[in-house]
């Protein structure tokens, strides 16, 4: 029955990292520190537990397809903007695509970084145009500009992953003032950065910049995701939608979750801090950058050297060895809990030192 199946899905799909989980457990590392996925090591707020919990005997009925509480809250936090919510922000990539993008379209992307853009535009039959980043991974406005020429749409991740690199208000700008698609900007991690490109939302039409509760917010197991959006591609965006995105578990969490503010404050603080640390005493040089994560260079190694042997000693971390467009002397490590920090930068000295 294979033959029924589009050619688009007929290669593997989205490649989880799994691989150094197992040699880590072979290893006898029963508590191995977990820091490939760049997720929150911390549990959500309390207060976005209770809510959550609080509707589970409701959950007979439909949720509320306008996501009302969540866009309510999502004002109050960011002001009056359009939003869009979604299964994560992978799904509102999905559905983004679905209304631009169809058999032959093509989709500029910031190479290196995220690889569900490929996957999703390759699943709506669009075709993938990579725009290599310069030397330092960050972006020339104007090269981006003049590569993504005749692209429908583009996707720039800033803070980047893997990279981490973030790009300034100016760049984004000028991407915006010049591109005559519409520009995805995915701000994943801008939690832990302090740049802000909501204010472009009230310049530029061809502007959307997707976020998610699965990083800073802790809410990864529960998919929430959302986007500001153009007032004029708002309707557009709900057709193509599914009729209900979010469940009523997820929007009750997420929208006590944003409203906990010293929660999330807490939790970025830390991140930072620890960034700074990881800056400061990996023997290895670390690429500066803005998100929950850092790209470290560990050169003359290879990352898919260097990965299982840290696995090896019970520290987990991702090669980068797999993202197109990027050297294989980079490893991706995600801020833990400070023992599982503590673990790695232990690790890495002693493998430098070796
Ligand atoms: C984690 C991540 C996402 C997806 O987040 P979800 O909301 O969990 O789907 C999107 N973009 C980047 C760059 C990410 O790292």
């Amino acid at each position: 029955m294979k033959h029924l199946i589009r050619k688009e899905f007929l290669e593997e799909g989205y490649v989880f990292a799994t691989a150094a989980a197992e040699i880590a457990r072979r290893a006898g590392h029963t508590r191995p520190a977990r820091l490939a996925s760049n997720e929150n090591p911390y549990p959500p707020s309390p207060k976005a537990i209770r809510a959550a919990t609080d509707v589970l005997p409701h959950v007979n009925r439909y949720p509320d397809e306008k996501n009302q509480a969540f866009t309510r809250a999502l004002k109050e936090r960011h002001g009056d903007y359009h939003f869009v919510a979604s299964v994560g922000m992978d799904g509102i990539i999905d559905t983004v695509l679905r209304t631009l993008i169809s058999d032959g379209d093509r989709v500029a992307v910031a190479t290196p970084t995220y690889s569900y853009y490929g996957l999703a535009v390759q699943a709506q039959g669009g075709e993938t145009v990579s725009v290599p980043r310069k030397e330092d991974f960050s972006v020339d406005p104007a090269l981006f500009c003049r590569d993504a020429a005749g692209t429908k749409m583009a996707f720039l991740c800033t803070p980047n992953n893997p990279t981490g690199t973030t790009e300034t208000v100016e760049t984004i700008a000028a991407i915006c003032e010049n591109y005559e698609g519409i520009l995805f900007l995915d701000c994943a991690y801008i939690e832990f950065d302090e740049t802000d490109y909501r204010p472009l939302m009230k310049k530029y039409e061809n502007l959307i910049i997707g976020r998610t509760m699965s990083k800073a917010y802790s809410l990864a197991g529960l998919r929430v995701g959302y986007a500001f959006v153009p007032k004029w591609y708002e309707p557009y965006y709900h057709r193509a939608a599914t009729p209900f995105t979010l469940n009523m578990v997820s929007q009750a969490a997420a929208t006590a979750a944003l409203e906990d503010t010293e929660h999330v404050e807490r939790i970025v603080s830390m991140v930072r801090e620890w960034r700074g640390r990881f800056m400061d005493e990996c023997p290895y040089p670390v690429v500066p950058g803005g998100a929950n994560y850092v790209m470290v260079d560990v050169a003359p190694k290879k990352a898919d050297d260097i990965v299982p042997e840290l696995a090896q000693k019970g520290v987990i971390v991702r090669s980068c060895a797999s993202f197109p467009g990027l050297p294989d002397h980079y490893i991706r490590v995600s801020i833990g809990e400070p023992w599982e920090n503590e673990a790695f930068l232990k690790v890495i000295r002693e493998i430098y030192q070796s």
